[in-house]
């Protein structure tokens, strides 16, 4: 088993620093760029129930479906299972005094929350993500609004 170093690994889509805060504005600049985490149940998606995609905010992947989402009383977004299992990265995280798996979009290496062994069937997987890192499209986005 390769243990990476967490500052060297290489993301395919790559931004300054600068570039980040811009795009991505101070609250999901802090989570997704900073590992930050939103206070339980204050984010836009913890509530979420309709049909749709949940996509990382920072480029634009897809990691989670609607379906696999379920309510875990946690107060932040919880899936049970990733849309694509390459879309996301797993990583050893033992700051704050704990060893827990930090989970990241592969794609832009976004922090996106963390993965827990507390969930439901069929996966028995947690995957307690940011609001803030992740993007909600609904299935009846395409849908016209006039009419
Ligand atoms: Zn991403």
């Amino acid at each position: 088993m390769v243990t990476m170093d967490r500052m060297t690994i290489q993301y395919p889509t790559q931004l300054t620093d600068e570039e980040w805060r811009e795009r991505l504005g101070p609250e999901r600049y802090q989570v997704l760029r900073q590992q930050g985490t939103e206070r339980a149940f204050t984010g836009a998606l913890w509530d979420e129930h309709r049909p749709g995609s949940y996509r990382c905010a920072g480029c634009g992947t897809e990691l989670f479906e609607a379906t696999a989402k379920y309510d875990s009383g946690c107060g932040w977004p919880s899936f049970h299972t990733a849309a694509e299992p390459a879309a996301i990265q797993e990583l050893d995280d033992r700051s704050h005094g704990m060893v827990r798996t930090e989970v990241r979009c592969t794609n832009c290496g976004g922090h996106l929350g963390h993965l827990f062994d507390d969930g439901p069937q069929p996966t028995g997987m947690r995957y307690c993500i940011n609001s803030a890192s992740l993007e909600f499209r609904p299935d009846d986005d395409e849908a016209p609004n006039e009419g």
